[in-house]
Order: C-alpha cells, then sequence, then structure tokens
C-alpha cells in the first residue's frame, strides 16, 4: 500500500450506498428504493431485481465474484452463506453472472447451525435471512476473493428472531413511535423520524503472534488462564496516548484505511489504560448500522494484525490484573432535520423537553437496571465487571456536577430557577444554561454518564455485540416516553402537566443518579441500600430477561415474544456453560502437559545441582533446598487442584443443561480454576524462566 492516501476517494469505496444508488440507479427505481429506507415502504419484486441487477454488476466490478446473506446469529460473531453468482451452464457450456431480485431480499439458511434456545425443537429448522436494506451492502475482499455482503436479518421459518438484528431494527421503530409523539407534544410538526444514534468505542489488545501461538490458553479461549504480574504493571502512566509505536502505527493506518474502504468511519484512536491495549472509535451513526460496522471494524481489527504478525485480542480480560477492555456505546436520538434529543439546548421551550426526556430516561433506567445490566453480560465481562476496575456491576447514572443540581432543585421545590454558574435563569423549570461547556468533572466510572449531548453505556464487552445494549436502550426508552405521552396528551393544562410529571419522575427515581466514585467498595454498600441491585455475575444478571416486567415491556413494543425472550436466556445459559468449560479443560491440559512437565525438569535440575555441588565437598546448598523444597511443596498443590477441576469438570454432564449447569459452572468449576491457578503462578514466579513453558505477561505485553 503507497504511503499517501486519498482519504475522500478511499471512504465508501467498496460501498452500495447512497451516492452509487443514485448514480445507477434508474431515477424511479432509486425514488422507490429510497423510500424503503427512510420511510419502511415495502419494496415492489420489480424494484428488487432492478437494485439486485445493480448492486450484481457494480460489485463485479469491484472484483466480487459471490454474494453473502450476511448475519449477526445469537453466537456472537457474524454468519454468512456464500453463493456465486453464476447460473447454471449453458448448452454452449457458459455460465451466465446473475443475481435475483428474490436473492437479494431473502435468503436460506439451515438455521439448525446456529443457536435457537429451543426454538428450533419447536419450528423448522429452515431460517431466513431478510435484507436490510437500511444499511447499505458491501463488497469485502480477502483470501476467498471477492463477496457481495448484504445486510441481512435470521429469521426462524415461523418468524422468531434468530439473531441481534431483528430485535434492534424492532426496537428502533418503537422508539420512533414513543419519541415522534413526545416531539409532537412539543410543538415539532415538521421532524418525520427519530433515530437512535450510536457511536461505540472499541477497545482492544495486540500481542506478537509467535508468542501467542505458544499459549494454548489465548489461542483456544482468548484469554490468558495462568500469568503471573509483571514487576512492571499500568501503575506507570506513561502509556496512556503515548506514542504510538511503529509497529503499532502502521496496523492503525492499514485498519483505518480497510475501515474506510467499507464505509466505516474510523476517527479516533489512542493507546489506552494498559500497557499493549489500544482503542479505535468511529463517528456515530444509526444504530443499527452502527453495530453493523462494529462487528466489521472488530473483523478488520483482526484480519489487519495477522498481517502484521501479530493477534488481536478482543477478550474482555486477557490478562488477569492489567485493565480489561469494553466498548462505550455511546446513545442519543436524533430526528431525520438534525435536532439531538438528548441536547440540552438554548432555548426554554427546548429544555423543557430535555428535562422530560431525561427524567424519562432515568426512569426508564431505574426501571430496567437489571435489563440494562443484563445486556452487557457475556461470559468473558464476568472477568471485568464487578472487578476493581471498569464501571462496576450496579447500573446507576451520572449526570455531572451542575444537570445533578437542577434536579436537586425540581426535586426539593419542583421548579429550577438557578444553575451552578450562577446565571439567573428564567421562570419555573424552564431553563437550562449552556451547562455542559462548563462542567468541570468526567466521572469515568460510571456505568452510564449523561456526557454533554449523549448517554455513554460503558459496561458492555469488548466482544460482544452492542445490538442487545441499544435494543434495551431503545425499547426502555420507548416504555417511558408512551406513558409520558399517555399522560400529557390526556392533560387540560400542558405547561402545568409537564412541570408535574417531570418532578414526579426526578423524586420517584434519583436513587439511580450517582455521580460520586463507581469502583468505591463503599458504592455498593451504598447501591445496596437504595435497593439497586447488584448482578456481579452473566448467571445472576439472565434471569432478568424472563421476568414479568421484562415480558410485558418487550411484548407491548413487539420487540420480542416471551418464547424469544425464554429461548435467548437458554442460550446465555448454554453459552456460559460451555465457554466454561472449554476454560476448564484447556486449563487441564495446560497444567498436565506443560506446568507439571516443566516444574519436575527444573526441581531435578535443583536436586542433580545439589548433589554434584555436594560431591564437591561442603558447600551450603540451603538456597537450592529451599527453592527445591517450595516447587515441590507447589507442585503437589498443583496436582491436587487440577485433580479436584477434573473431577468437577467429569461431573458437568450429569448436570441438566439450562440454568443449572450454568450455575453449576459458575459455583463449582470457576473456584476450582482459581484454586488451580494460584499454584501455578505462584510456580512462575519460581522457576527458572528459560524452563517455563510459555511467555509471560511481560513478554506478552511489553514486547508487542
Ligand atoms: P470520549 O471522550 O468518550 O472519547 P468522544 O467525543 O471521542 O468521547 O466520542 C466518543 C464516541 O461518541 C464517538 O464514537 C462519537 O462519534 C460518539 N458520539 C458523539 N456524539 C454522539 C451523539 N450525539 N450520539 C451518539 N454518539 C455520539
Ligand atoms: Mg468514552
Amino acid at each position: 500500500m503507497s504511503d499517501y492516501v486519498n482519504v475522500t476517494e478511499l471512504f465508501g469505496c467498496d460501498v452500495f450506498n447512497d451516492s452509487v444508488m443514485e448514480e445507477r440507479l434508474p431515477k424511479k427505481v432509486y425514488k422507490e428504493l429510497k423510500k424503503t429506507i427512510e420511510e419502511g415502504k415495502e419494496l415492489s419484486p420489480e424494484v428488487a431485481d432492478v437494485v439486485a441487477h445493480e448492486m450484481k454488476e457494480w460489485a463485479i466490478e469491484k472484483g466480487a465474484t459471490h454474494y453473502s446473506h450476511w448475519f449477526q446469529p445469537l453466537t456472537g460473531v457474524t454468519a454468512e452463506k456464500h453463493d456465486a453468482f453464476i447460473t447454471a451452464p449453458k448448452e454452449n457450456g457458459k455460465v451466465l453472472m446473475s443475481f435475483s431480485g428474490k436473492e437479494l431480499i431473502k435468503g436460506e439458511s439451515d438455521a439448525s447451525s446456529f443457536p435457537s434456545g429451543g426454538l428450533r425443537a419447536t419450528f423448522e429448522a429452515r431460517g431466513y435471512t431478510a435484507w436490510d436494506c437500511t444499511s447499505p451492502a458491501f463488497v469485502r475482499h480477502d483470501a476467498a476473493g471477492g463477496t457481495l455482503c448484504i445486510p441481512t436479518a435470521f429469521c426462524s421459518y415461523t418468524g422468531e428472531a434468530l439473531d441481534q438484528k431483528t430485535p434492534l431494527l424492532r426496537s428502533m421503530e418503537a422508539i420512533n413511535t414513543q419519541a415522534l409523539r413526545l416531539i409532537r407534544l412539543f410543538g415539532n410538526t415538521t421532524s418525520k423520524k427519530v433515530t437512535p444514534s450510536v457511536g461505540a468505542e472499541q477497545e482492544y489488545f495486540l500481542v506478537d503472534k509467535e508468542k501467542w501461538l505458544q499459549r494454548k490458553d489465548l489461542t483456544y479461549t482468548g484469554r490468558t488462564l495462568f500469568g503471573a504480574m509483571p514487576p512492571k504493571g499500568q501503575e506507570m502512566d506513561d502509556h496512556y496516548l503515548g506514542t504510538i509505536r511503529q509497529r503499532i502505527s502502521a496496523y492503525m493506518k492499514e485498519v483505518n484505511e480497510e475501515c474506510w474502504k467499507l464505509g466505516v468511519t474510523a476517527k479516533t484512536q489512542h493507546n489506552e489504560v494498559a500497557p499493549a491495549q489500544h482503542e479505535l472509535a468511529p463517528i456515530y451513526a444509526p444504530a443499527n448500522i452502527a453495530a453493523d460496522h462494529n462487528q466489521i471494524m472488530m473483523r478488520i481489527l483482526k484480519k489487519v494484525a495477522s498481517r502484521h504478525g501479530m493477534r488481536c485480542l478482543l477478550h474482555e480480560k486477557p490478562f488477569a490484573g492489567v485493565n480489561g477492555s469494553g466498548k462505550h456505546n455511546n446513545w442519543s436520538l436524533t430526528t431525520d432535520d438534525g435536532i439531538n434529543l438528548l441536547d440540552p439546548g438554548k432555548t426554554p421551550h427546548e429544555n423543557v423537553q430535555f428535562l422530560l426526556v431525561l427524567t424519562c430516561i432515568l426512569k426508564a433506567v431505574d426501571t430496567h437496571a437489571d435489563l440494562l445490566r443484563e445486556s452487557a453480560a457475556d461470559v468473558g465481562n464476568d472477568q471485568r465487571l464487578g472487578g476493581n476496575e471498569a464501571p462496576p456491576a450496579v447500573i446507576s447514572v451520572f449526570l455531572g456536577e451542575q444537570l445533578g443540581d437542577v434536579l436537586d432543585q425540581l426535586i426539593s421545590t419542583g421548579t429550577a430557577t438557578h444553575s451552578k454558574k450562577g446565571t439567573i435563569l428564567e421562570t419555573g423549570v424552564k431553563t437550562l444554561p449552556d451547562f455542559m461547556k462548563d462542567a468541570t468533572d468526567r466521572n469515568r466510572t460510571s456505568p452510564f454518564a449523561f456526557t454533554g449531548n449523549k448517554f455513554e453505556f460503558r459496561m458492555v464487552g469488548s466482544r460482544d455485540s452492542i445490538s442487545e445494549c441499544n435494543v434495551v436502550l431503545n425499547t426502555i426508552a420507548a416504555e417511558a416516553f408512551k406513558e409520558a405521552c399517555d399522560r400529557l396528551e390526556a392533560a387540560e393544562d400542558f405547561d402545568m402537566a409537564v412541570h408535574d410529571l417531570i418532578k414526579e419522575y426526578a423524586i420517584d427515581h434519583q436513587r439511580i443518579v450517582f455521580n460520586g466514585n463507581g469502583y468505591a467498595p463503599e458504592w455498593a454498600e451504598e447501591a445496596k441500600r437504595r435497593g439497586l441491585p447488584n448482578l456481579p455475575s452473566m448467571v445472576d444478571a439472565i434471569p432478568a430477561l424472563t421476568t414479568d416486567k421484562a415480558v410485558k415491556l418487550f411484548e407491548e413494543f413487539h420487540v420480542f415474544t416471551r418464547t424469544e425472550l425464554e429461548s435467548r436466556a437458554e442460550i446465555q445459559y448454554e453459552i456460559y456453560a460451555k465457554a466454561i468449560n472449554i476454560e476448564a479443560k484447556t486449563m487441564i491440559d495446560i497444567t498436565t502437559k506443560q506446568i507439571i512437565p516443566a516444574v519436575i525438569r527444573y526441581t531435578t535440575v535443583l536436586a542433580d545441582s545439589i548433589n554434584a555441588v555436594q560431591a564437591v565437598g561442603a558447600i551450603d546448598v540451603s538456597v537450592q533446598l529451599d527453592l527445591l523444597k517450595k516447587c515441590s511443596a507447589l507442585l503437589k498443590s498443583t496436582n491436587s487442584a487440577m485433580n479436584k477441576l477434573s473431577k468437577a469438570v467429569a461431573k458437568v454432564p450429569e448436570i441438566p443443561e439450562g440454568r443449572e449447569r450454568a450455575v453449576y459452572c459458575k459455583d463449582t468449576i470457576t473456584k476450582a480454576m482459581e484454586e488451580l491457578r494460584t499454584p501455578v503462578d505462584e510456580l512462575e514466579m519460581l522457576v527458572d524462566k528459560e524452563m517455563w513453558p510459555m511467555p509471560s505477561y511481560g513478554d506478552l505485553i511489553f514486547e508487542v
């Protein structure tokens, strides 16, 4: 790749985006398609045929030979089935390249190879992928050649969602309907659509590929299952936003270019808190596109890393004791004509609307804190949330000093008459100054922080899809907006009613607001006193999906049926138990085949040395002896901890699948894993580095 990059030319060059469509499609067809994209109008088969044909022609020019319906099943990664454009050979032995509207709109995929949480037992194995025309198709180039990827939703034969995208699209419809109602009440008659805007900051680690290959734990599970902390950890702050080293810079350059080609607006990149950790953030986009782009970005991060002799670790906690990785899901609500409903605004009129939106969100998050927590539940994230870093497993909202103060005034007097800036405001609740410009504090410990004109949900794991949390955010906000609109539409005096409502919500849900240090142990106590849920593990969080409250919420807005929720809970339990099992088995494997033999070799060396030295004469061998005793004792502990873990793992198949098995894995297996790790990590500190069978933390994170 040459050094000079013309970004404007490169950007979106492999995307069938609006300008390509406008250029290539007949005017009438383009207009029809735009109506479908913008207003959700159904696409006629004739129009679909024309679009498909042009898309194919364009893709072939870009070097594509195949097309693929690209979807996001519940395994957390993306899936696709590739079909060549070619048709059956004609009599003259030649093939044609074809692609019909039907093939564009609808695909068939064997659903039985993807998790369905019981849905596949009750329904047909057949699954359908349906084109999400609001997210543009793109051509991806890799070793297999060029593929036209068509973003799709994935459903069962009877319409149950089997993926992440279907509920996301449904939730976007719900929030659109209710948010439009709300802004109409405030006199907005011009905006046609409200879309959740999302920008996901992605954290990741880079390690050297050769070293990665020497660690079975990293290759099989994505995280280190053993490993003692290096003498230098992240306590030295020199890395944060430090000079990005040459190798990394070259990597990032290529990542950016690959992202840009596919229309992903990679914008901000920097080193993170931990050594070898980095972050990449795009410019925000509509939630479904942001979710697609995040998947594309994760793939690019991995692909480019292997080209540069590295591995990109997306696991939430690759190294114990070192800062883990997450995704910050920035979320706001934007109208088609560019109004951000979470922007505090300048005029009193808009500020009332803002205060209502804000208090509705407080209500939504307080009412459904358990669901929001669940949306970030992921096996790897259990290592991170609730640990002494990153957000705690308790949901709370950070508003900042000035906005928090406005809320306090609302609660105590019913009206906000001043702001901390000291400005005299207009009467009543109706004003808010440009407070964010002067807001000094920036709380990094809050899981859900108001940051100027958006909320930042920081709990999501680095490997996880951002779809789930946005499904929850959109739907719980829709519910709160709906309840507010129901009351306001029925009110005689609107001004009075909205004033009362804001006050009521502020009072009823103030417990969810917390501006202090979320990492402090006192906060967990305080949260308990406030009655806020604390769900430290994924297994604790899953039941939130199927409470009566959750079922009522999701059914009301047609986001999930009870059956879909139950199936999702089942899948989560299954994923959890499987992942823990793989980790446990990997630990046993490494201990048996690598750790124990290495320690035996080392103790033999020590014993030989003791004998050899003693043969020379009466020389003090107490150091060798001491070391030999320590290592032998730890070897014994290692062996018994391993036997205990092996027995625990052997029992897994006897435990009924589902919640029971997941609980067993959490309570018994993970505990036994910790017990095995302790003596092994102590051994790593004693055994000759040359003899230790794998690269250390220091090797992995300081020598990328
Ligand atoms: P941080 O200080 O957390 O790094 P940035 O200003 O860099 O914050 O923004 C982080 C992310 O938030 C980016 O992906 C950005 O596009 C996104 N973002 C900015 N404004 C909004 C908004 N109004 N709605 C949603 N996401 C937004
Ligand atoms: Mg952030």
